[in-house]
């Protein structure tokens, strides 16, 4: 067993390894490039609005289960909360309508056979038109495998979808499609429940990973980037930070958790994703109607999910590379037009703050899904973690604390490669 463990990256992934190997007993080190823990899920203070908030709105679904085991394991489990039915209402912002999705909370998905409970003006065909995905191939794409139009399309396949591969489904891998759809429609709606960290992501899924790992005697050392590794023969031998190296003995580790860019800068050769995709969320300070139900799926608009937060109105628009350029003005009054019509709320444009993350996730196409490497490198000592490698699932929480988990289990010699 190795005597130490470095691991570089204080997202989601960095942060699962790091909890693993410690509750295993391992002395761990973390190097995070930036002043804060989290990466691309994380809270921060907003002068704009006067709250905390999160840089994205971020959903888990009951059926994450590494994810829920890592929340489990910093004791904030409690702080993913959601219905205890997996229920989804639903607005057509083109019609009006509004309907409620509800998936149950059994282990099958008998939700399909009762037309009370599946979408409107949909047929038990339209969701056997669906099962190609179960067992898609990696390389093909969601086009050529399902029917990409129609009411079923619209209402439900292209929303999950499209929030799953953050790029239009059409054009998506089906690999990864068909991932999630057997883990979350076909499992049931026990796996389905809709869970958000209510109290801010930091403070559910970062923030007490920290103060464990500390807590351990771990360290954890912002501002402090990985700049170069050096190696010698099929091992690394040196972390360089700039102002200070670390010399890695034969019995140390090092996990290399952050995202494909620095990844393939620190590592040349390495193959990874090279496209990415934006994400847009708007936040609104602004009091929910007493009756506002905390996730609320918007299709025949620009927004396409609404959340209601204590204190805030916050919306989701994923595949948002259109809107990256757009003046931030013209975008928040557009949002907040689709915000009153499906919140049904009124008044004029409240406090607000766009954030436009452009790299939120890579491109979940079969071309860049094929790029993605799997944990074992070709130095015997080094792992690599994150949401971008081979993980068998598109850029999520779910996908990045598996991630660091094998990346871990590696490290002890609990999985083979
Ligand atoms: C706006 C938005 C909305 C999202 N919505 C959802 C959602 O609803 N549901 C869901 O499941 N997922 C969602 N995701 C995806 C989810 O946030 C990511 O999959 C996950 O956070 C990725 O974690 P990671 O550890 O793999 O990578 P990252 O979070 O990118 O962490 C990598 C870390 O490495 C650090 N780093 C980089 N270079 C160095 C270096 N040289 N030395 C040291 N440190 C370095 C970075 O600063 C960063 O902290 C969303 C993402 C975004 C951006």
């Amino acid at each position: 067993m190795p005597k130490t463990v470095h691991i570089i990256g204080a997202g989601l992934s960095g942060l699962s390894a790091a909890v693993r190997l410690s509750s295993a007993g391992l002395a761990v080190q973390v190097h995070e490039a930036t002043q804060y823990a989290g990466g691309r899920c994380r809270s921060y203070f907003d002068a704009a609005t006067n709250l905390t908030i999160d840089n994205g709105n971020h959903l888990l679904l009951s059926g994450n289960h590494h994810a829920r085991a890592y929340a489990r394991a910093i004791g904030t489990e409690a702080g993913l909360v959601g219905p205890a039915r997996a229920q989804f209402p639903f607005v057509d912002l083109s019609t009006g309508q509004r309907w409620q999705l509800d998936l149950g909370d059994g282990r099958l998905p008998t939700w399909v056979f009762d037309e009370a409970r599946r979408v409107p003006d949909t047929g038990l065909l339209d969701y056997i038109k669906l099962a190609p995905l179960i067992w898609a191939g990696a390389g093909k794409l969601v086009g050529d495998t399902i029917p990409c139009d129609g009411t079923l399309y619209d209402r439900l396949v292209q929303p999950l979808l499209l929030a799953a591969l953050n790029c239009d489904p059409p054009e998506g891998a089906a690999g990864l499609a068909g991932a999630i759809v057997r883990e979350t429609l076909l499992a049931g709606g026990q796996a389905c429940r809709p869970l958000i960290a209510r109290d801010g992501l930091s403070a559910v899924l970062v923030e007490p990973a920290v103060k464990l790992l500390e807590g351990r005697g771990a360290s954890v050392r912002f501002m402090h980037e990985l700049r170069s590794l050096a190696t010698s023969s099929d091992r690394v031998s040196e972390l360089n930070f700039g102002d200070d190296r670390i010399a890695i003995g034969a019995d140390d580790a090092v996990v290399l958790a952050v995202p494909p860019r620095p990844a393939v800068a620190l590592l040349p050769g390495l193959k990874a994703p090279t496209k990415f995709r934006a994400i847009v969320n708007a936040h609104f300070r602004f009091d929910p109607p007493r009756d506002a139900v905390p996730i609320l799926g918007v299709v025949g608009g620009l927004v396409e999910w609404l959340f209601a937060f204590p204190q805030r109105l916050s919306i989701t628009i994923s595949n948002g590379d259109r809107l990256v350029d757009m003046p931030r003005e013209e975008l928040a009054q557009a949002i907040w037009r689709d915000v009153c019509k499906a919140g049904g709320v009124s008044g004029d444009l409240p406090p607000w703050q766009i954030v436009r993350e452009r790299r939120a996730t890579f491109e979940a196409t079969p071309e860049q899904n094929a790029l993605r490497p799997g944990p074992v490198t070709g130095l015997k000592n080094l792992f690599l973690a994150g949401d971008w490698t081979a993980t068998g699932l598109p850029a999520t929480i779910e996908g990045s604390v598996r991630s660091g988990d094998r990346a871990a289990d590696l490290v002890l010699g609990k999985a083979s490669a």
